[in-house]
Parts: structure tokens; sequence; C-alpha cells
């Protein structure tokens, strides 16, 4: 194998939880030091007939915790995620040591409103965010003045993984406010809150926390079309491509087009 054994570590899976069938979260204790800042990716892989599959997961957890936390989907058909799935507690896998990314928490810029739009496992940043932000806020050191405002969507209440303890943080902190919302209640007859697709709900959303293209920073992350949509409705209302964060987790195959003879 070329890739120098150095560039990874083993990190012992310590928690499991899984939420639906297909999606579930894992806490790791890595065998070494990682550094990393709220809103980054680790990756994570396992080898397999020879071959080091190799895949980026957003962090959950807060670089205040000792362990690190995601949140995953499982792919049927996909290289990696069967592999992840069959891990339990006691089980390693390997992780890349360094962190990437840039989707991070504007801080620069001195926009005040952090508005976060995802599907599902997107929501891992945002909760790192909030993780990290509520034990400044307890030690009296935020960064800035700052409100975020975080909208999920998800087919049915199951999947969301993390309302529970984004509930109870907005309930607690004057800086959060959560919006969880199905977009298949009809599948959820038990839910009462928020219905509709992410994309459907960002106009009414922003206008009732009134999120302005002068004082406000989004971050989209997930869903390929979510993240296309929104940005699309975001462009329109003429917010500056630069306040415009995305963190697109997969490709879509593309379209085949059926080609007619000219
Ligand atoms: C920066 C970054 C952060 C990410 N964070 C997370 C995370 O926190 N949690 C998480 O579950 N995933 C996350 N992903 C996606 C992850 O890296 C893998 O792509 C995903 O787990 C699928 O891996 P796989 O090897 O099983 O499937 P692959 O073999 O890579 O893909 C098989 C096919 O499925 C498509 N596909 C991939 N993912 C999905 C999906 N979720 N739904 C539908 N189709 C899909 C691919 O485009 C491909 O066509 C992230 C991706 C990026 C780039």
């Amino acid at each position: 194998m070329s890739i120098p054994a150095d560039k990874f570590l083993d990190a012992e899976i310590v928690e499991r939880k899984d939420f639906t069938e297909d999606l579930w979260m894992v806490r790791v204790a890595p065998a070494g030091e990682c550094s990393f800042v709220a809103g980054q990716y680790a990756t994570l892989a396992v080898d397999h007939n020879g071959k080091r599959i190799e895949r980026a997961y957003s962090i959950v957890s807060s670089p205040y915790e000792n362990e690190l936390e995601f949140f995953i989907e499982l792919v049927p058909g996909g290289q990696l995620t069967p592999l992840l799935y069959e891990l339990r507690h006691g089980h390693r896998v390997l992780m890349r040591k360094a962190m990437k990314g840039r989707f991070t928490l504007d801080l620069k810029t001195g926009r005040t409103r952090h508005l976060m739009l995802s599907t599902v496992t997107g929501i891992a940043p945002f909760v790192s965010f909030v993780r990290t932000l509520y034990k400044d806020w307890k030690n009296g050191g935020m960064p800035a003045p700052l409100q975020l405002y975080i909208l999920q969507g998800a087919s049915r209440s199951s999947e969301f993984g993390y309302d529970t303890e984004l509930e109870r943080f907005a309930a607690e902190v004057p800086w959060l406010k959560y919006v969880p919302t199905v977009s298949r209640p009809w599948e959820d007859p038990a839910w009462q809150k928020e219905t509709g697709r992410v994309e459907d709900l960002i106009r009414k959303y922003a206008d009732l926390w009134g999120c302005s293209p002068a004082d406000t920073s989004v971050y989209l992350c997930g869903h390929p079309e979510m993240i296309e949509s929104g940005l699309g409705i975001f462009k329109r209302r003429r917010f500056p491509k630069e306040s415009l964060q995305q963190e697109v987790y997969w490709i879509p195959p593309k379209q085949h087009t059926l080609k007619l003879p000219t």
C-alpha cells in the first residue's frame, strides 16, 4: 500500500448510537493528538481487500471534548459506509491525523447573524459550533456577539439525531434558534412541528429571524440539491457571494440526457 502509515492513526470506537437503521453516531478515542476547529472534518478510513478506503466526515464534537464524534448515513452500495456500519464499540477505525476544511464560523467579517441550513447528517458541523460556543458562553468568553439560526431538514423526525440536544441548548441560551422540519409528515403522524423541505422554508425563516444580506453569514451543509436551491435563493435575495459558505457531502451522479440527432 502506497499511503505512508504515519499519516493515519488508530481510533477506538468508544460509543455508538443508532438513530434509525441507516443513521448512527460514533464517538472515537484517537490514539494520538488531533487538533481541529469547529466545523472541520476528519478523514476516516478502513483497509479492505488490500485497499485503503477513506472518506470525509464532519466532526460533531467540539474541540473542547477529548473524543471525536461523527453522525453517519449508510449509503447502500457505497464503498466505505457499509464497512463503517459494521464497526461496534471496541473496534478500531483509521483516521487521518490532519483535520481539514474551511467550513468554520465566520468571526472575521463582523456579521452578527449566522443562518445555518442542513439536511440530516449535515447538522454535524453546526452541533460542533453550538457545543463550542456554549462552553465559551458558560465561561463568559463568547468570541463575538453572535446569533445562530439553524434549520435542519429530514424526511422523518427519527433522522434528526441531535434535535433533543439542540432544543435543550436553544431553550437555555439567548443566542440560538433551532427549527427541525420534516418533509414527509404523512409518514410521521405524531410530528407536530414544522413541515416542508429546508429550501422551501428559507424565505420564511430568514424573514422571521431578520437575516439580511448586510448582517448575515449563511452556511449550507449536506444534500447537494438543497445546497444548490438554497444558494439560488440567497443569490436572488442579493446576499453577497462571500457571505455564503457551503459543504457539499456528495456529488450527485450526472443525469443522462438524451441527445437527439440534429
Ligand atoms: C467535507 C465532507 C464532510 C462530510 N461529512 C459527512 C458526515 O458528517 N456524515 C456522512 O454521513 N457523510 C459525510 N460526508 C459524505 C462522506 O464523505 C461519503 O461520501 C459518504 O459517507 C458515502 O461514502 P461511501 O464510500 O459509502 O459511498 P461512495 O462509494 O463514495 O458513493 C456511492 C454513491 O453514493 C453517492 N452518495 C454518497 N453519499 C451519499 C448520501 N449521503 N446519500 C445519497 N447518495 C450518496 C455518491 O455520489 C456515489 O454515487 C461528507 C463529505 C464531505 C465532502
